[in-house]
């Protein structure tokens, strides 16, 4: 029989586990809740854009076929995201640093660290920018090659690219692209700070990267990665597709020799060549693994 010592030890750990669900769900719904007016913003913008410069005829964002299955990445990928930022964040101080207490993971990342940390906002929001994108441009082109094709086909594998389109991607491409960069940005020193500024603009900006919208930027596609431009990166290999991989400034690729925008042309065909592919959000999670 139980003595009363274990039987309150069994309560303790039992109040433990309701307090850490709790404390879960609460952190879940406030990630989505959160979400919700950048959404309606970034629908009725690129809504009305597109009504005046679609880059592609066709049925309305609303209509298109796996809009369930994009809604589903759209409000569940910031909640994988932020968890698997917060696990990567613990590793990383922990193998590189030594620390391993909650209040020393506080004060190592509470306003950065080290010489960066030190530089004004906005400089470091300027290098972040930079050296996540670098990051960024490099894991991507990881991803397109035959081992991580697999998770990154995910991404590409939306035939009706749109806005909504943009948050469409494995979670293991999601932790070996954008966390893995926003961490190793964290771990060299930087605000996360300068993370919460920048963020409604990574967000927005991915979005526009997908809209369906025929703007080129004229002489600042080097400048900012555009619609077409991005656009492009969604066809096919023999394209665009091994193209445009970069995730903001497209003068990584005119650096690297992978820029790709044809004078006069925009892009028509987007997705994947393997016709198999599941388009609902489950089946999509499970399918890299399975191949
Ligand atoms: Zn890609
Ligand atoms: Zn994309």
């Amino acid at each position: 029989m139980l003595d009363n010592a274990a039987l309150a030890t069994a309560a303790d750990s039992a109040y433990g586990l309701t307090q850490e669900l709790l404390s879960f769900f609460v952190n879940v719904s406030q990630t989505l809740t959160k979400n919700i007016p950048i959404s309606i913003a970034l629908a009725a913008t690129f809504t009305i854009l597109t009504w005046f410069c679609a880059c592609n005829p066709g049925r309305a964002w609303w209509h298109k076929r796996d809009l369930v299955t994009d809604l589903c990445y759209w409000f569940f990928i910031p909640v994988i995201t932020r968890y698997l930022r917060i696990g990567l964040l613990i590793v990383g101080a922990a193998v590189l640093f030594g620390i391993t207490t909650a209040d020393g993971l506080v004060a190592f990342y509470d306003n950065g660290h080290g010489p960066l940390a030190t530089l004004s906002l906005p400089l470091q929001g300027a290098l972040f920018l930079i050296g996540e994108d670098f990051i960024l441009y490099w894991t991507h082109r990881y991803f397109h090659g035959a081992r991580m094709w697999k998770y990154h086909a995910v991404h590409h594998s939306s035939e009706e690219l749109e806005w909504i389109s943009a948050a469409r991607f494995h979670p293991v491409n999601l932790f070996l692209g954008s966390v893995l960069a926003d961490v190793a940005m964290l771990l060299a020193g930087i605000s996360p700070n300068v993370l919460v500024l920048i963020g409604p603009f990574t967000i927005a900006h991915s979005a526009f990267v997908h809209a369906n919208l025929d703007w080129t930027l004229g002489p600042f596609k080097y400048v900012l990665a555009g619609p077409v431009f991005h656009r492009w990166h969604h066809t096919a290999p023999s394209r665009g597709g091994e193209k445009n991989f970069a995730a903001t400034f497209p003068i990584l690729d005119v650096l690297f020799g992978t820029f790709y925008m044809p004078a006069g042309e925009l892009p028509d065909r987007y997705g994947i060549e393997e016709r198999e592919f599941p388009t609902s959000f489950p089946a999509q999670l499970v399918h890299p693994f399975t191949r």
